[in-house]
């Protein structure tokens, strides 16, 4: 933790693991690029699951994990919907952080900045206790964020569900949206998990700034559109992109043989296949999309996990409980071992994605899987099943670095639809158009990068900010 004189930045990831790694990259470039010291506070609901820890030992020691007291969730029904279970955790878990922030005033080694996700701003009220300045880290796109922080207003002037919205919504900025199409938690509008996530927007406000982890090449309108002031939003900065640059969690044999398949394998020839740590399909879906892949005759890695019902079932563990192998049609492994590697809940992907073999990515769009695939100009199937991965499909279709799997009228992606899918990424006239876009936006994230790059540049402002509001802190410890 820090000593009274390097600048000190407090994050707090909300549990999840595609929270924690976004900030971690942050953490890393505040330590490399701006000299600061970083404390993780992480919350939770129960002891840190094999996943956070993994990724959080992998970290320099000169960055900091403290583990809050699992906060009691045991009157929160086991069907509340991952964003009231991430918020209320969050929440409940104001008291422990209070009594750190405490022990760190006695210590004068109060941190001059909090940095929080899209669920964490109940923490903002410890943050003002202590004269903390209070941050939002924002781990999705610019479009998702310019949506969010509209939401109220419609909130205000929308009367039905938003899912029975009969034209697509326009923001000045945002690709269009149907009301369907929009985050998870805007689908019931009743469910407790709508009312978190409005309470959380409408706590935006209190930031000194929100960072978002994105870049001007990949939403250039949006970017534009969302850094115009205005009067209660904060200013914003684009940071991005921050991408997961470790193997976390994977099974060092596992992570051998990904690799080692991989290298044996055709330049360009592998679609990989991941849902990123917590999607799950049903039954019927993950047959068909075994078929179908079985079908396309093209090269494939599938990172399997057991079926469910609820498509984020695994977002708190990523291990499936029973055996996912179990789940494959009869004789699958057989039918396809010359042209396919199948692992179980988890594989390095962060090194899949570099491997020149990679020649595209069917993923369910989480944001750092998008942006990691961006970043080695990895072409896309949209395959969104939760949170904000719809829009972020949208996206990602819309400005051509994604093909799209398309539904059937049952709900299920068929078999064909699969193989269509797979080939027309793999060597179809329509892959060499989302190739050639996502060749152009990984020199857009290096471009972005560089010294005088955008993002560097933002970073930079915001450091500096920090850097002075730490000052003002130590002179009133001093005094
Ligand atoms: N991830 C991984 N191996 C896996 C699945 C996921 O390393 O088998 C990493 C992936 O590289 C990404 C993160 O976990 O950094 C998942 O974040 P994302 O936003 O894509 O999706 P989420 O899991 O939050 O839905």
């Amino acid at each position: 933790m820090a000593d009274g004189n390097t600048p000190h930045v407090a994050i707090i990831p909300s549990p999840g693991i595609g929270h924690l790694i976004p900030l971690v990259e942050l953490a890393k470039r505040l330590l490399d690029n701006h000299g600061f010291t970083v404390t993780f506070i992480i919350p939770g609901d129960s002891p840190p699951s094999k996943a956070q820890r993994s990724v959080l030992n992998s970290l320099p020691s000169s960055i900091a994990s403290v583990f809050l007291p699992p906060a009691d969730l045991s009157d929160v029904p086991s069907t509340a919907r991952i964003e009231t279970r991430i918020s209320l955790t969050v929440t409940r878990s104001n008291p422990a952080l209070r009594e750190l922030f405490g022990s760190l005033s006695a210590e004068k080694r109060l941190p001059a900045v909090l940095v929080v996700d899209l669920f964490g701003t109940d923490a903002f009220d410890v943050a003002a206790e202590f004269h903390v300045s209070p941050y939002i880290f924002y781990a999705s796109n610019a479009n998702v964020l310019t949506f969010l922080l509209h939401l109220p207003k419609l909130d205000e002037t929308v009367s039905c569900e938003f899912r029975e919205l009969t034209e697509p919504v326009i923001i000045p900025g945002c690709v269009p949206i149907t009301g369907k199409d929009f985050v998870d938690p805007c689908q019931d509008r009743k469910d407790e998990s709508y009312k978190w996530l409005l309470h959380n927007v409408k706590r935006f406000k209190e930031a000194e700034g929100i960072l978002v982890n994105s870049f001007v090449d990949l939403e250039p309108n949006t970017i534009k559109i969302v850094q115009e002031p205005a009067p209660d939003k904060p200013p914003v900065y684009l940071i991005g992109p921050l991408v997961n640059s470790g193997s976390h969690d994977a099974d060092v044999n596992d992570e051998y043989k990904c690799l080692n398949w991989l290298d044996n394998q055709p330049f360009g020839s592998v679609l990989y296949v991941s849902f990123g740590s917590g999607g799950t399909l049903t039954f019927e879906q993950f047959i068909e999309l075994a078929l179908g892949l079985a079908e396309s005759g093209k090269r494939f890695l599938w990172v399997i996990r057991s079926p469910s019902g609820i498509a984020s079932s695994s977002y708190f563990n990523p291990q499936s409980r029973n055996d996912p192998f179990s789940f494959l049609p009869q004789g699958f492994l057989d039918r396809t071992k010359e042209k396919g590697l199948v692992v179980g809940s988890w594989a390095p992907q962060a090194q899949i994605l570099t491997h020149t073999s990679i020649g595209g990515f069917l993923t369910h769009c989480g944001w750092n899987s998008s942006l990691e695939s961006i970043v080695n100009g990895v072409p896309l199937i949209a395959w969104p099943l939760y949170a904000e991965q719809k829009m972020n499909a949208l996206l990602l279709v819309d400005v051509g670095a994604a093909l799209r799997a398309r539904l059937g009228e049952d709900g299920v992606v068929g078999r064909e639809e699969v193989a269509r899918v797979v080939k027309g990424l793999i060597e179809g006239e329509e892959g060499n158009a989302v190739r050639k876009k996502m060749k152009e936006l990984k020199e857009g994230a290096v471009r972005v990068l560089r010294d005088d790059g955008f993002s560097t540049k933002s970073l930079n402002e915001v450091s500096l900010k920090w850097k002075a509001h730490q000052r003002k802190i130590d002179q009133e410890q001093e005094s």
